[in-house]
């Protein structure tokens, strides 16, 4: 989830706006981004919801005041919850709004949609690295292909609900409340099929295994989620389809660790190279070794950075980094010509070696 952008932002408006300036702010940005203007737009629609929402907190007085005082926090939603997060009674401010400019009443109708489906998938390191194709197989409810997912019988098509004459909804009045609910006849859809589709049995759609391929874009992380448009269940007859979304998770690595946009390779080197420095070989992302100057004197801990070689960034070209962390190797069985030089080398600096160490020390002096 990215950081929630200030609702003055999202309307290019100030912050000592008036309630006029606001609305036709609003009102300018929402023509720009309707959804009826840009089907299967997820940016548009995007747009659409976050500047819905902008208007919903700003043009109620009290809840603007909350707003500038306390953020995002101070209007509900703070976990992030987005448009879901407010008073859906803006919606009827809606009709008010843009009725006029686009014709629609409060009661338009929405299209029944499909299920949106959810797939789990786990990459390599390597492959959230330099992003990957990858073939997704799903199960889903696609259009009967006998009746093109009308769910009528060929030759014949759904007509036009007697009951609600196609509206899909009927009026009642209570006091003078009115309300609308979904016609019983149709169910809301404003037709009915007389024959249905031996096939699907009048449902419009069947199941069906797909295999997609997706481009997994580099950068992803552990619980990014790419969302298919249209790419879930079938909608009913007349309605649209659902949404597929790809839940990642990023395998760990055997050698590497991710630190954000760079790949971190701790690394024990041994005591002389750290300090009179050398020339490495270490493995890389890409597979191919690298050769890297440790330079002398470097300190366990220190870092080496391997510019542009780590993780892909979401949407832009340039590469993390790789990280060399340099840490101290110790043998773990050295031979005894290593102790012998290591002994040597210890007395030279005076460390102290061996249980007794000050008494053995002591001793070796004074030979
Ligand atoms: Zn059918
Ligand atoms: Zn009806």
């Amino acid at each position: 989830m990215p950081d929630r952008r200030d609702y003055y932002e999202i309307l290019e408006v100030s912050r000592e706006v008036s309630t006029a300036g606001l609305k036709s702010a609003y009102r300018r940005l929402a023509l720009q981004y309707h959804p009826d203007r840009h089907p299967n737009d997820p940016e548009a629609a995007e747009k659409f919801k976050e500047a819905s929402e902008a208007y919903a907190v700003l043009s109620d007085p009290e809840k603007r005041q909350r707003y500038d005082r306390f953020g995002h926090g101070g209007v509900g939603g703070a976990a992030g919850g987005g448009f879901g997060g407010f008073d859906p009674s803006v919606f009827g401010d809606f009709s008010d709004l843009l009725g006029d400019l686009f014709g629609f009443s409060g009661a338009r109708e929405r299209r029944p949609a499909g299920s949106d489906l959810v797939y789990r998938m786990e990459i390599t390191l390597k492959d959230a690295a330099f992003g990957i194709d990858a073939p997704v197989a799903i199960s889903r409810l696609e259009a009967c292909p006998a009746c093109h997912g009308s769910g009528a019988e060929a030759g014949s098509s759904p007509v036009t609900c007697p009951t609600c004459r196609g509206r899909g909804r009927q009026r009642l009045s209570q006091g003078f409340l009115v309300v609308t609910r979904p016609c019983p006849e149709c169910g809301g859809d404003g037709k009915i099929i007389e024959k249905p589709c031996p096939e699907c049995r009048g449902e419009g759609r069947h199941r069906e295994s797909r295999k997609l391929d997706i481009r997994i874009p580099a950068g992803v992380e552990t619980g990014s989620r790419l969302r298919l448009t249209g790419e879930g269940d079938a909608g009913p007859p007349g309605g649209t389809a659902g949404d597929l979304y790809v839940v990642l998770t990023v395998a760990p690595h055997d050698v590497f660790e991710r630190a954000g946009d760079d790949v971190v390779l701790p690394l024990s080197l041994p005591f002389p190279t750290l300090v009179l420095g050398g020339e490495i070989s270490v493995p890389t992302l890409e597979g191919e070794p690298e050769k890297v100057s440790i330079p002398a004197g470097t300190a366990a801990g220190s870092e080496i950075r391997i510019k542009g070689r780590g993780m892909g960034r979401l949407g832009r070209n340039r590469r993390g980094d790789l990280v060399i962390r340099a840490g101290v190797a110790v043998p773990e069985k050295p031979s005894p010509r290593e102790k012998e030089l290591l002994r040597e080398y210890a007395a030279e600096i005076g460390a102290p070696i061996g249980g007794k160490s000050v008494l053995d020390k002591a001793k070796k002096i004074f030979q």
